[in-house]
């Protein structure tokens, strides 16, 4: 067996792909073509390139986009993908995907006619300004050039939005206001510190003034638009989706091998179980922390098992030196139950988050660099508790406590995010760096809390599964929240139920979901979505292997691929399983 085997491997490695080198060649071509005709998203992604140039969101524009995107779909097209490697196989696949979705959302979803935010200059020009590779009088200048393009975005903004959403239309308006910081402030602020000539600062300061100009004039009448949805209704267009484009914006999003409606199925399926799983806890807890105090009927007795221990957590003092201490008990865990090989030249470091990169709401994330920027340093950024009033820190702290802190660092750290984006950082591909498949990044860090209790971190002790339990429940709800949102028409007040009575979440949190659930569609199902789709093919590939099964070697193959859809790792290693 063992012969034939090798054989047949050596057999598949000898495998000529005769189109893959003119594939190759292809996708310098595609990925070029992608930025010259998307300056914006290149900037964001660290190409500078096209900096100088704003696109103008017209229809002529547009149109130009759809033209040549069509010729790159014929090109595509005429690729056999059974003679390109299986990886680039992929690639074919994902860039499919990225088109197809364009030309959805040109003549079906239309966010550009009722989504006002997303009109908004400001990012841009920040990333710029913030770019340390280049003088500040260069960086002015780049800014310069972009701000001519200010004045005409915003007037074709203004003729493109057609019955915005109400919510889209509000968060159009601060967002917008927000940046005005930018010219009003962070622009004017460097041009005074800069060596440019006084022709040159009374230039850039005309254009700043024309820019300042028409983004408040954007405002006023983003302003004019929301008081007209008081007087006639009709004139502003619901948030929800509704089930044919939520169906279609979640196979584009997601690109998984289960359809929407079986992954709100399972979510349903799943929070049942998981509420059954934390009644068991709570019952075996119960006398530890109750005593004779006689235990209420279901889900309430969860509750409040949870709010006791809840009150042990870390003090506010300690939030940072807390989770930096436990990153590495983390590494030792997996070493010593042998779970991934974690690359000791890339040691992930924890730090206080950058005071500029502060604001964005407390906690802890991985800062991940770009694709092209790849190894430029990965941090763990940690925002201190001392902006926070006692009693904001304290309701914090419950919220990550002694357990939930492990397994936040679990999901942002090891072997979640960060070892994540060590393997992907080493695929060097540049489809599969811009195309990132959100449900597979998202899936394996929830992949890894489940896992790494399994294999006994936190000693199995009943405390840390039902902490786990309500963290995993906010994944699951979240998906159960957003397509019976965007489908299923749920009001706020059973939005808020589901999350606070059925999830535990406190009512600032349920807030903030129900929002986010308002302004996102599909966002919030990829953590599940993930999870579910790489939990089966792990329980897949131990069944296909048997006692040849090793989860280390599935977690480094699976990680290898790179940050791509789960179906289509799931594909090769099904091929290599026949080999
Ligand atoms: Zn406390
Ligand atoms: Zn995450």
């Amino acid at each position: 067996m063992i012969v034939s085997f090798s054989f047949f491997s050596c057999n598949s490695k000898k495998k000529i792909y005769s189109q893959n080198e003119s594939f190759e060649n292809f996708k310098k071509l595609f990925i070029a073509t992608i930025w010259e005709r998307n300056p914006d998203w290149a900037l964001a992604l660290g190409n500078h390139e096209y900096d100088e140039r704003l696109e103008i969101p017209s229809k002529e524009n547009r149109d130009k986009k759809i033209g040549i995107y069509k010729s790159l779909t014929d090109s595509l097209k005429k690729y056999d993908w059974k003679k390109i490697t299986p990886e680039n196989s992929i690639d074919a696949r994902i860039m499919m995907n990225y088109l197809e979705s364009f030309n959805w959302n040109c003549y079906e979803l239309k966010s550009f006619e009722w989504n006002p935010a997303e009109y908004n200059v400001g990012e841009g020009f920040d990333l710029i300004l913030g770019n340390s590779k280049l003088v500040l009088e260069k960086r002015l200048s780049v800014i310069n050039n972009r701000l001519k393009y200010v004045p005409e975005f915003y007037i074709v903004a203004k003729s493109n939005i057609q019955k915005p959403t109400i919510e889209h239309t509000e968060l159009a308006i601060l967002q917008n206001k927000g940046a005005l910081e930018i010219f009003e402030k962070n622009i004017p602020d460097s041009i005074g510190i800069s060596k440019l000539t006084v022709e040159e600062k009374t230039e850039l300061n005309n254009r700043l003034s024309q820019a300042i100009v028409s983004i408040k004039e954007y405002v006023s009448y983003l302003e004019q638009v929301k008081k007209g949805f008081e007087s006639d209704t009709t004139t502003s267009r619901s948030f929800r989706l509704g089930k044919a484009l939520y169906e279609k914006k979640f196979q584009f999003e997601m690109q998984s091998c289960f359809s929407v409606d079986q992954i709100f199925q399972k979510a349903k399926d799943h929070k049942t179980e998981i509420q059954n799983e934390m009644i068991g806890y709570t019952k075996q807890l119960w006398s530890k922390y109750f005593g004779a105090v006689e235990m209420p009927e279901g889900l309430a007795s969860v509750k409040m098992m949870i709010d006791t221990l809840s009150k042990q957590h870390c003090l506010p003092e300690l939030y940072v030196e807390t989770i930096k201490k436990q990153i590495p008990e983390l590494e030792v865990f997996i070493k010593q139950k042998n779970l991934l090989t974690l690359d000791s030249n890339k040691p992930l470091e924890v730090r206080e988050t950058p005071k500029y990169l502060r604001g964005g709401g407390a906690g802890a994330s991985i800062n991940a660099p770009g694709p092209y920027d790849k190894n430029a340093k990965t941090y763990y950024n940690v925002t201190p508790l001392d902006g926070y009033s006692p009693d904001d820190a304290e309701s914090y702290l419950r919220e990550y406590n002694n357990w939930i802190l492990q397994i936040l660092n679990i999901h942002e750290a090891l072997p979640g995010h960060y070892a994540q984006l060590v393997y992907s950082n080493k695929v060097d591909d540049i489809i599969k760096s811009v195309f990132q498949n959100n449900a597979m990044i998202e899936g394996w860090a929830v992949y890894g809390e489940r896992m790494m209790l399994e294999e006994g971190y936190g000693n199995n002790t009943p405390e840390m599964w039902l902490m786990y339990y309500k963290w995993h429940l906010r994944s699951t709800i979240n998906t159960i929240l957003d397509y019976s949102v965007q489908c299923l028409n749920m009001s706020k007040d059973d939005a808020l139920k589901l999350m606070i009575e059925e999830g535990f979440q406190t009512k600032a949190e349920a807030e903030g979901k129900w929002r986010r659930a308002t302004l996102t569609q599909t966002q919030l199902c990829c953590y599940f979505t993930g999870y579910t789709e790489i939990y089966a093919l792990r329980e897949d590939q131990k069944k296909v292997l048997g006692s040849s099964f090793s989860l280390k070697s599935f977690h480094e193959k699976f990680l290898s691929y790179g940050s791509v859809p789960v179906k289509y790792i799931w594909e090769i290693m099904k091929a290599e399983d026949k080999n």
